[in-house]
């Protein structure tokens, strides 16, 4: 076992070269206050950090936003702060030589239009950084010409500051990036090829000890196991077919929880929830280290864990190279030693863990185990039996903040450095920083699981059920299923909702067409999602909707390797979008028919209940013609929900009816203004067509064109338009089933059915009809 006793080297200020010079203090500064690149860089992470947790601590946006806006201390500080940052990226972008009239409020007229400013020089500023990264690796990226598929290898430049062993040759020896850029594939290395196809995950266990209940035959079986069809070019919906076919009889146990028996009958003991006495932590210098990437080393390990009566466990992951993530390490402490787990090199092997691991008198603490156990599944097969999470007990206790940052400060008094968090883990030789960093994360769990186990009890006046309520949320976490991303026809609608924009038919259909394709190059490559083509980037196209290969390569900056190696494919699939049948825009630039778009403002985690409701039914009207006849018959008639949140204000719809008759400032809920776009940017949020149009084996047929209707000025002050102002007024609370309100914007008619009325949610039904008079229903 290698075994060593780190110091911990606090004057270490960047990551140390082996074999660096002694003299490091001869050398000339980098830059003032910084000695080398990674002292930089540490600084740089640790600001970063400062300003997010900063940042996260602000109130909520929304009620408790408003709540403190309404204090004019607050309000002016939060002016004056915020026309200092403004500030401060205007001048960032300056050098850069991007757009960067941030802060002249005439020029820009919202958030939205500055947040694009930002994305855009963050685009430049990152494509400046990756040019020159590639320069210090030696490639000339600018060189590359556009390549159908094929592979061309890079050229190598050397530059006079990346060229090995110059006069300065020492700096460059310096130059080691925690984001190493050529790190080689782990994927490559594991023995059992990874499954990305679409179908859902099966766990991998094939030996269960600690068994109360056996093992299903399914899983002892290989010979079944084996018989999965891994080839990607099969249909997703065949391959779940031959796979149900071949595995029918075994369905139930594929996807139950193999310990979900054990789970369901674990006994607390009384020893578990009696007062512990607090057993201090070894400061972690005088602790001994092993870093185990070998099966004997790990055998030994097993060994030694499953005579202890508690350890604690903790994963580090990298997900932006593979399809699923790739857990890549495991930290487990034990009272007296740190281990390190080398998971990309014994990913076969760690299921011998599950010996310790489901052992329910071995209490396994994690901090925050709901990854982990998913993770632990997915990779390993591995399994917990009687976990205790610290995260759960902090939540329990009501702590000021419920990181593990925040124990290691409220309970150690050791101020963790999260700068490591989002390293790339799959880094070999692991650097003493990062080694250093993944110990902190297991090293003093022990120590605060004693602690917060003592304050439960004490906190409930010695009686256990918060103790106890802990050990039960623990379990229901390790019930936790893993569960892989399945590709549905649907995928892309939750995706494009969230980007609060709305598309035209045929931006929709370019989003759902690149959609498919991202997921399916992302599962074949064993690349993640965001590196294939991010999001944004896809918005982008979607939006802009080239007509050239080159206009697509344009969209991206810095362009993803794989947009650039298949733009010729990408770029019929946004030709076959503009095929797509869009309808009649008029003169003035406003669009025929009606646009509903739905905006939510507030984050789905942070939405109460009815609201949350609220989403769901919205979601299931997300093909309002289809509410109406089933199919696609007649896009002249339209049914939509509307949900007002007459207090937050914090759901609504906006109507874009043309012309902008929902203008009036007073007569939309206060953020509904924000959303009103000049004409030219309406989009026309048609709805996905029916299947039938959609098969792209099919040519896009033509809809019927609405009949086109002479321009007659309305009577608005006829119209009812408060019911779009999120109406306070107390009738209007209460339910009344028969209430009708009839709205009439020119040659449509709107139909308001109060459906149900609580204090703060009214829930309102509008049924849009347009058309010609004689087609209007009767009342
Ligand atoms: P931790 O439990 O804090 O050690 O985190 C485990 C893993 O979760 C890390 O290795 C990261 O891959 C991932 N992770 C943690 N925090 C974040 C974050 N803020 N954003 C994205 N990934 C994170
Ligand atoms: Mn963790
Ligand atoms: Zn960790």
């Amino acid at each position: 076992m290698a075994s060593s006793s780190k110091s911990n080297d606090s004057t270490n200020s960047g990551l140390k070269d082996n074999n660096s010079d002694p003299n490091d203090e001869d050398k000339p500064e980098l830059c003032p206050g910084f000695k080398d690149v990674d002292a930089f860089v540490k600084h740089g992470f640790g600001a970063v950090l400062s300003a997010t947790k900063a940042s996260a601590s602000l109130p909520q946006a929304g009620d408790e936003f408003d709540f403190y806006r309404s204090f004019p201390g607050f309000q002016e500080f939060c002016e004056s702060q915020g026309d200092k940052l403004l500030h401060f990226m205007s001048q960032i972008m300056q050098v850069h030589g991007c757009r960067s009239h941030l802060r002249d409020r005439n020029k820009l007229t919202g958030l939205e239009e500055r947040f694009d400013l930002i994305v855009d020089s963050n685009d430049v500023i990152l494509e400046r950084v990756g040019i020159l990264l590639d320069e210090a690796d030696g490639v000339n990226r600018s060189q590359q010409p556009v390549m159908p598929a094929g592979f061309q290898p890079p050229k190598i430049v050397v530059s006079s500051w990346n060229r090995k062993g110059s006069g300065s040759g020492s700096r460059s020896e310096m130059f080691r990036l925690l984001h190493a850029k050529n790190v080689a594939r782990p994927q490559l290395k594991f023995k059992e090829k990874v499954d990305n196809s679409n179908t859902p995950f099966i766990p991998k266990i094939f030996i269960k000890p600690n068994a109360v209940k056996p093992l299903p035959s399914y899983f002892t079986n290989k010979q079944i196991r084996k018989e999965r069809p891994e080839d990607l070019d099969v249909p997703a919906a065949l391959a779940d077919l031959i796979h149900q076919q071949r595995t029918q009889e075994h369905v139930e146990d594929m996807f139950a929880h193999p310990y979900q028996y054990e789970l369901d009958h674990l006994l607390l003991p009384e020893s578990l929830l009696s007062k512990p006495e607090v057993q201090m932590y070894r400061p972690m210098d005088e602790s001994n280290f092993s870093f185990i990437d070998t099966l004997e080393d790990l055998v030994a390990l097993n060994e030694k864990l499953c005579k202890l009566s508690e350890f604690a466990v903790d994963l580090e992951h990298h997900s932006y190279r593979s399809f699923l993530g790739i857990t890549s390490l495991m930290q487990i402490s034990t009272r007296e030693e740190d281990f390190i787990i080398d998971t990309l090199e014994l990913r076969s092997e760690l299921y011998i863990l599950n010996e310790a691991f489901t052992d329910p008198a071995i209490v396994k603490v994690f901090h925050g185990a709901d990854s982990d156990i998913e993770w632990l599944q997915r990779d390993f097969g591995l399994y917990v039996v009687r976990l205790f999470d610290t995260h759960q007990a902090s939540r329990a206790l009501n702590l000021a903040r419920h990181s593990l940052d925040h124990l290691l400060t409220h309970f150690c008094n050791v101020g963790s450095d999260k700068r490591y968090q989002l390293a790339d883990w799959r880094i070999r030789p692991l650097p003493d920083e990062m080694v250093q960093y993944a110990r902190t994360d297991t090293h003093y769990l022990l120590y605060i699981y004693d602690c917060v186990r003592a304050q439960l009890l004490d906190f409930n006046h010695g009686q256990p059920g918060l103790l106890q309520s802990v050990w039960n949320k623990s379990k229901d976490i390790s019930l936790k299923k893993y569960m892989k991303p399945i590709y549905t026809e649907e995928s892309y609608l939750e995706v494009q909702r969230k980007q609060k924009r709305s598309f035209n038919t045929q931006q929709l259909t370019a989003f759902r067409l690149l959609f498919a394709w991202r997921d399916k190059l992302a599962r074949q490559e064993d690349e993640s999602t965001g590196y294939v083509l991010p999001t944004h980037m896809m918005i982008k196209i979607s939006e802009e909707l080239p007509k050239e290969p080159q206009g697509i390569i344009a969209c991206c900056n810095p362009v993803p390797p794989l947009v650039r190696q298949q733009v010729n494919a990408l770029h019929l699939l946004v030709q076959q979008a503009r095929e797509m049948p869009l309808l009649k825009v008029r003169n003035d630039g406003w669009q025929q028919g009606f646009n509903i778009s739905c905006l939510i403002l507030k984050d789905e985690d942070s939405l109460p209940v009815a609201q949350m409701k609220a989403r769901r039914i919205i979601e299931s009207f997300e093909n309002p013609f289809r509410m109406v006849s089933g199919e696609v018959i007649n896009p002249q008639c339209c049914l939509c929900l509307m949900f007002l949140d007459t207090q937050h204000s914090t759901i609504f719809f906006n109507f874009s009816i043309y012309p902008p008759v929902m203008s009036t400032s007073t007569r939309m809920p206060s953020g509904a203004k924000k959303r009103e776009r000049v004409p030219s940017e309406v989009g026309e949020s048609t709805p996905k067509p029916s299947k039938k149009l959609m098969t792209p084996a099919e040519k896009p047929q033509k809809t019927e064109p609405p009949p086109e209707e002479s321009f007659k000025p309305f009577d608005y002050s006829q119209s009812d338009l408060k019911v779009f102002a999120g109406n306070k007024s107390k009738d209007n609370t209460q339910f009344d089933p028969n209430r009708q309100t009839v709205i009439h914007i020119r040659g449509i008619f709107c139909f308001l059915v109060q459906i149900q009325t609580s204090r703060c949610v009214n829930h309102c039904v509008f049924i849009l009809y347009r058309g010609f008079r004689h087609n209007w229903p009767k009342r």
